[in-house]
């Protein structure tokens, strides 16, 4: 099931070009009295929601796609966990272009060695947000990610068993100004993780690592690979954020990048694709 969140936070079953407004399905949410749940209540929820969805979707009004401004998928996650360099030919690129590298050892070590990194929750938007970019006399790159939610509470999960803590799957961008300082400084400014366009849930994806993904930026394609180059995989990727942090519901992972990030100023027009969950377009502004 294909599930986004659109306009004035309607939700939308999401079937070929057109969305179902099925907003109503959130009745079956259980109420939420102060303090607020430290995690996504949709997430939580998620199988319950999902059969509600089903069963209103026939007689909800469908709307075209291309008419609705698309949000984040997930409107409450409790932090966005980003796996750094978890792509051989990434690492390589990196490690050759000063560019990239900016001379800081702590960009051009493997992920085993250097560890994740959180990104602001702050910084999330859907592609009908696009990107603010900021520190323009600085170089601001694309980055296509393979991004999950976790869909229940996961602490010290083995590989072995961290399917079972997945729920659905969506594109993220991660956006970065290149320079010295930490990733989450870099990479956290308002807008710079774009996550969409929808949601597919785990059912529609068994397997997360043989799925293509690219990025074009004005119709010039910049990264295409496939998720099984990623050196640490989606279940490796639990066992090892889960070893660290209790990972709740609506929870992001943002599973890394292959080669070929490059810059992106305002005006560019960029379209990322993963094979299974479908296109994702956006655009570039300054802020
Ligand atoms: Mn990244």
């Amino acid at each position: 099931m294909k599930l986004c969140r659109f306009n004035d936070n309607r939700v939308g079953l999401v079937e070929g070009d057109r969305v179902r407004d099925v907003t109503q399905a959130l009745d079956v949410l259980p109420a939420v009295r102060y303090p607020l749940p430290g995690y996504d209540p949709l997430i939580a929820n998620l199988e319950a929601v999902c059969k509600r969805v089903a069963a209103l979707a026939p007689q909800s009004e469908s709307l075209s796609l291309s008419d609705v401004k698309l949000l984040s998928p997930v409107a409450n996650p409790g932090k966005v966990v980003a796996a750094p360099v978890n792509y051989q030919k990434h690492l390589d690129e990196v490690r050759i272009d000063p560019a990239l590298h900016q001379g800081n050892a702590a960009h051009t070590a493997a992920i085993n060695q250097i560890g994740l990194f959180l990104k602001a929750t702050s910084s999330v938007v859907g592609p009908g947000e696009g990107v603010a970019l900021r520190m323009l006399d600085r170089r601001n790159d694309h980055e296509v990610e393979l991004a999950f939610v976790i869909g229940k509470t996961a602490s010290q999960v083995k590989a072995a068993e961290a399917m079972d803590y997945v729920a659905a799957y969506c594109i993220g961008l991660d956006i970065t100004i290149r320079g010295g300082e930490d990733r989450s400084f870099r990479k956290s400014p308002d807008s710079y993780c774009v996550l969409g366009p929808w949601l597919v849930t785990r059912d529609d994806i068994p397997n997360p690592g043989a799925l293509d993904l690219s990025i074009s930026v004005n119709g010039q394609m910049r990264q295409s690979s496939n998720t099984r180059y990623m050196i640490l995989d989606v279940p490796q990727l639990i066992e090892f954020a889960s070893s660290f942090y209790t990972l709740r519901p609506g929870d992001i992972v943002i599973t890394g990048t292959p080669e070929g990030v490059s810059p992106i100023v305002p005006g560019d027009h960029i379209a990322a694709r993963i094979e299974k969950i479908g296109m994702m377009e956006l655009d570039v502004r300054a802020y």
